[in-house]
């Protein structure tokens, strides 16, 4: 197994990044990861406002896998998620989807005990590990690591965990995969700004999928098939997701196209990941179960 450790993080995801490591495809890493704070908030009274936003979204990387050429997908299975014993959250005036209702700037502390988050003495939530952001490099642009794209990057997905597979396009040599920003626990939409934001370990089995690409990252659970896409506001985000679900499906079934928007209408769930990063996030799902007989693959 790989190893890559927290100091070896970029702040963007960039075609200049030049890769930490090397490995094969089929290779097992482990990434350390910081918190999407670098690891800069510990206490209630280290305020947001006091962390310089240079040291924003840190993601450990970038990981170069030999033989991935653009036009090919990174396949990148989470084997396992770990988090800290600590989590932090931060509400800010005019930032996140609520921001305009608050007049103060505050720090909250969330420890994790076995295997909740306590958020006060009369709540407890089940965690449930994710993560914030996980991208190849971008083919032209440099794009800050807390802003979601084609490339993956901030897509702040709550089913990107533990037994999920995230694919994404290779848009230059060796794909360059980084990650970062854990969350013990977030809800659809990242409303505040942000989830229990956390450091951890994330270990992915890496593999290539030679010549084959979709336009926006695709998303495996157990369960379900999603396409993820982001844009300015949540139309084009819907728009794009779900004409990656038509593209998808399309090219693994032999579904009439009417037929097939008829299925995604009574059987697909567009949903909402994030509302608060500087694009936003939808995803567009398909239950494995319905397809069953199609046997789809990416
Ligand atoms: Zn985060």
């Amino acid at each position: 197994m790989h190893i890559i450790n927290d100091e070896q993080a970029v702040y963007v995801l960039s075609p200049k990044n030049q890769p930490v490591a090397e490995v094969k495809p089929g290779d097992v890493i482990k990434f350390i990861t910081m918190d999407c704070f670098s690891n800069q908030i510990k206490t209630e009274r280290d305020l947001f406002s006091s962390i310089g936003w240079a040291t924003i979204n840190p993601a450990t990387g970038p990981v170069a896998i030999a033989g991935a050429e653009p036009g090919d997908t990174l396949a990148v299975k989470i084997d396992d998620i770990q988090v800290a014993e600590q989590g932090v959250m931060v509400t800010v005036p005019e930032m996140g989807a609520l921001g305009k209702i608050l007049s103060t700037t505050e720090t909250k502390i969330v420890p994790i005990k076995d295997g909740k988050a306590i958020f006060n003495d009369k709540i407890t939530i089940p965690i449930d590990p994710m993560i914030g952001v996980i991208g190849t490099a971008p083919e032209k642009e440099d794009i800050p690591c807390g802003t979601p794209g084609r490339h993956g990057g901030n897509m702040d997905t709550k089913l990107i965990k533990k037994g999920s597979t995230v694919y994404l396009p290779v848009f230059v040599p060796g794909a360059m995969l980084a990650m970062g920003d854990l969350h013990a626990v977030m809800g659809d939409g990242e409303v505040s700004i942000c989830g229990v934001e956390i450091p951890g370990q994330v270990t992915v089995t890496v593999d290539l999928i030679k010549g084959k690409q979709e336009m926006w990252p695709i998303l495996e659970t157990p369960l379900a098939w999603y396409t993820i896409a982001s844009a300015e506001d949540l139309d084009q985000a819907a728009d794009s997701a779900l004409n990656a679900m038509v593209d998808f499906l399309g090219k693994r079934a032999d579904f009439k196209l009417n037929d097939l928007v008829s299925l995604l209408s009574i059987a697909g769930n567009l949903e909402i990941s994030q509302v608060v990063d500087p694009l936003k996030t939808v995803r567009m799902g398909i239950a494995k179960e319905i397809v069953q007989n199609y046997n789809l693959k990416f």
